[in-house]
């Protein structure tokens, strides 16, 4: 497929440089490179209207097969998909306590442990719950989370990718403990795929409503997510996310006043990101893993024959990257200059080091550029 020439405001230029992608699947770098296939998928989407209800009933049927849940919608993103599933848990189908929240005054708890905490909780929080933190580095981390369930647990939030490296016990487990409180399970799997057994797992364990990406691994567009989950939560999120009166969608009298529309109208999902998402992830289950164009062994290889770097092998996250140093530089000036520089490389700072994470993003030929990026850096700072 040919692209049209497309005359790109001046301003852009600065913007629309190319950058080589050390991080992987973030979202501060655009996510993924789409494919053809997708991308001609959103231009269709695009040159039409298309009923977002109707939309949403075939996401659903798309999901349902993909990960083995009874329904499924498409999100903003997996944080949007996060903040539909809180608020479906605490509001569930009823239109007065849809048009209270946040400030809902029910259900105004969501449970997880210690070791699941992570950068996105503010935007749980957004749904108005508070974050009740459970020890697990103890014996029994089950018997630390009994206590927490009650009547105010609008649900337990379970990250299915620190599940790999933390205390907290496997998710169905954590999911008998709360169906025998009346609480049901929420799962981020945003990080969690590949492998792509985590598609059905989390649903498999019996998690209530499981939030996915659809801008990393599955190939969709960086503003793409999805739930899958049981049908009433669904439908939950769905109402809370739809644009009209959910007094109306969910058959009662509106109360005198304005039109209530759910929380979930700030997490919006247009018909291009829907439409990409379903055939990305239709299209990620018969595909190969993507082969990367070199692996870290290459990078690293290459970073140790450039003068005035230091290069180290080093773990982040029980992963292995890279840590490149160079003298008087702080990690932070060393990351500004590279994504400053032509060729531009864009590398994340974790705890004071420079980092490359990954190649799985990394393009025909940008190895090369990515040595030039560094070497150019260091001969300056030399
Ligand atoms: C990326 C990520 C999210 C947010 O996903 P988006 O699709 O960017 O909204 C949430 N949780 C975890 C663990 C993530 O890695």
């Amino acid at each position: 497929m040919t692209t049209p020439a497309i005359a790109l405001p001046p301003e852009l230029a600065d913007a629309a440089r190319p950058v080589v992608n050390t991080l992987g699947h973030w979202t501060r770098v655009g996510n993924i490179c789409l494919d053809d296939e997708v991308i001609a998928a959103m231009s269709w989407a695009a040159r039409r209207y298309i009923v977002i209800e109707e939309l949403q009933r075939a996401a659903s049927a798309v999901i349902a097969r993909v990960t083995g849940a009874e329904a499924g919608c498409a999100t903003n993103g997996a944080a949007g998909g996060l903040l539909l599933a809180i608020a479906a848990t605490r509001a569930r189908l009823d239109p007065d306590r849809i048009a209270a929240m946040p400030g809902l005054d029910e259900k105004r708890e969501l449970v997880l442990f210690a070791s699941h905490r992570s950068a996105y909780e503010s935007c749980l929080r957004v749904a108005g719950v508070e974050l009740v933190v459970v020890d697990d580095a103890g014996e029994d981390p089950l018997a630390a989370l009994a206590p927490h369930l009650g009547a105010d647990t609008a649900a337990v939030f379970y990250d299915a990718q620190l599940a790999c490296a933390g205390a907290a016990p496997p998710l169905p487990a954590v999911v008998e403990a709360a169906h025998a409180a009346g609480v049901p399970v929420i799962v981020d799997a945003s990080l969690a795929v590949p492998p792509r057994a985590n598609l059905t797992e989390p649903i498999a364990a019996g998690a209530d409503l499981v939030a996915y990406s659809g801008g990393k691994a599955i190939g969709g567009p960086g503003a793409s997510g999805f739930l899958a989950g049981r049908a009433d939560l669904i439908a939950s999120a769905l109402a809370q996310q739809a644009d009209g009166d959910v007094y109306d969608r969910l058959g009662r009298q509106r109360p005198p006043g304005p039109v209530q529309m759910g929380i979930g109208r700030v997490t919006k999902t247009g018909k291009e990101e829907i439409v990409g998402m379903l055939v990305a992830l239709d299209g990620y289950l018969d595909s190969e893993e993507p082969a990367c164009v070199c692996d870290l062994g290459d990078v690293e290889a290459a970073l140790r024959a450039v003068p005035g770097l230091q290069v180290e092998r080093v773990a982040k996250g029980g992963k292995d990257a890279i840590a490149v140093a160079v003298a008087g530089l702080s990690a932070r000036e060393l990351r500004e200059r590279l994504l400053a520089g032509d060729p531009a490389v864009a590398t994340v700072v974790v705890a004071d080091r420079l980092l490359i994470q990954s190649t799985e993003c990394m393009h025909e030929g940008e190895l090369e550029l990515l040595v030039q990026g560094f070497a150019q850096v260091a001969a300056a700072a030399s």
